[in-house]
């Protein structure tokens, strides 16, 4: 399905979208013990009797993962319950050796709060929080080949958070810059590495249609699995597409969970509302009650660092970029960093984000780095920025003069000295080379004589072939001019 037909859709249609994302957090160890919080180690090595299930053994909770969960609550404004409580949330599955995933249920640490961010036209979007609480990870099951399976407990009692939206999202869109958002808040404060391609983020969907202009929401249904931005804007689109398909057809939506199965871009079904699992919740016995002091709150309240939003707002005014500059240039915090370390070294804001899009980005794509590991300190790229902006080299030189720089770590200064690639702008000096360049060329010249005058671009092309590439064109383009005309 396209995005056309659901744009056709959405005229007479309205989908209700509320997110369940998990989110894993930054912390050293597990959730319960000591065990180190990895990925990609050999299977079954990070464990030990506690996040395996042994009998007898007692959770003890990590303060980090609280603190954590306090840091991203506190970002996005809730409510922190002074008495929280942690909860068994019983099922049978292999990758839980338990039979029971430790979680929050009635009582969660968190409630309330919103995230706001911007639609791609430029208008401003908030959805409300419900909750946000703490809760272990289960194991990995891994399918082989043939009907073998095989399981992975590393990754048992890893921390998340649930954070829970209210149905405030409209479309697939909405709910990709949400939780674009949601990714760059855990970044920004550190809560997670928000990775993607290591699961570190995981989203299931509620979703309902209802015709436009109706109050009342519609039946919805539960994805799982949608655990990239492609996989939610394609997940979304294709149940939206087949609800509103049955509705238009006089049938009714049946409450059930769904799977998003990415590479055969459908859904599965994975139980109806007969079949809804009771997990029969009921309070940890094991672990004593969570007593947060207001006070530790404000602490960390106090302590955040600028949140995506802010910096957005501070960019605009202070840099006067334009939308997608800022967007792009607050996606991560240290490229926020960085780009205005380089304007601090004196250049134009709109340079240096033309610089830092450009060219630092590519070499980013390229080389699968992060900023944090881009080798050219930014007082080297702003000596570069500067070079071009006053003229000393044109644009183009300056975009080779950056791979030089990264390929030898040489300072721009150095490389234009050392390769001669000063652009040459003094006219006297570049006469001489057009008067040498047009002699040499009788037979052009005596054409362009008798009219043929777009062998001006031939004759512009052979006098910056003769500075290399240095002359600056505006001033090679005026003197030839005068000395074509003078013939
Ligand atoms: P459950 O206990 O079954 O998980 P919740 O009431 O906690 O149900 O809601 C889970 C999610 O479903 C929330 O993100 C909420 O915003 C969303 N949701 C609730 N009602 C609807 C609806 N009619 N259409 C779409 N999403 C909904
Ligand atoms: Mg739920
Ligand atoms: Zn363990």
């Amino acid at each position: 399905m396209t995005a056309q037909s659901l744009a056709s859709i959405l005229q007479k249609w309205e989908s209700v979208i509320g997110l369940e994302v998990h989110a894993q957090l930054a912390t050293e160890s597990k959730m319960f013990c000591r065990c180190q919080r990895t990925y990609g180690e050999p299977p079954n090595s990070r464990t030990c009797p506690v996040c395996l299930g042994y009998p007898g053994v007692l959770p003890v909770l990590n303060e980090q993962a609280v603190e954590f969960a306090l840091r991203l609550g506190q970002a996005v404004g809730c409510t922190v319950r002074s008495l929280s409580r942690f909860a068994r949330k019983n099922y049978f599955y292999p990758d839980l050796p338990k039979g029971y995933q430790i979680s929050q249920y009635e009582e969660p640490l968190c409630e309330g709060g919103s995230v706001s961010f911007y639609m791609e036209d430029g208008t401003s979007k908030t959805v409300g929080i419900t909750r946000i609480h703490l809760e272990e990870d289960a194991g990995k099951a891994i399918h082989g080949l043939e009907d073998e399976s095989y399981i992975d407990f590393n990754r048992c009692g890893t921390p998340l958070v649930e954070i829970v939206s209210e149905p405030d999202i409209r479309s697939p869109q909405e709910a990709r810059r949400y939780l674009e958002r949601l990714k760059q808040t855990l970044e920004y404060t550190g809560v997670s590495e928000a990775d993607m391609e290591k699961g570190h983020l995981r989203c299931d969907a509620n979703i309902s249609v209802r015709p436009r202009g109706r109050e009342e929401f519609g039946t919805r249904t539960e994805m799982k699995n949608l655990n990239s931005f492609r996989g939610v804007m394609r997940g979304l689109t294709y149940e939206i597409e087949r609800q509103v398909g049955i509705l238009e057809q006089g049938g009714e939506v049946e409450q059930c969970t769904l799977t998003w199965d990415e590479s055969a871009g459908e859904t599965h079904l994975l139980r109806t509302k007969e079949e809804a699992q009771d997990y029969r919740y009921f309070p940890e016995p094991d672990l004593v009650p969570l007593i947060i002091d207001p006070a530790h709150v404000e602490e960390i309240r106090a302590g955040l660092p600028e949140l995506p939003a802010a910096l957005e707002a501070r960019f605009t005014e202070k840099y006067g970029l334009r939308f997608e500059d800022i967007e792009t240039l607050t996606s991560d915090r240290e490229l926020a960093a960085y780009y205005e370390a380089v304007v601090k070294g004196g250049v134009t804001p709109q340079e240096t984000a033309q610089w830092v899009r450009g060219e630092v980005l590519r070499v980013l794509n390229e080389e699968q780095q992060k900023i944090g590991e881009f080798p050219m300190p930014p007082e080297a790229l702003a000596e570069l920025v500067q070079l071009v902006s006053e003229g000393t080299i044109n644009r183009n030189t300056g975009k080779s003069v950056f791979d030089k720089m990264l390929q030898e770590r040489l300072s721009a200064g150095a490389i234009v000295e050392r390769d001669e690639l000063a652009q040459v702008s003094d006219s006297s000096a570049l006469e001489e080379t057009v008067r040498q360049v047009l002699e040499g060329l009788p037979e052009e010249l005596e054409r362009y004589r008798k009219g043929e005058t777009k062998l001006q671009g031939f004759f512009m092309g052979q006098v910056m072939r003769a500075t290399r590439g240095k002359g600056d064109p505006q001033v090679v383009k005026d003197l030839l001019q005068r000395l074509l005309d003078e013939n």
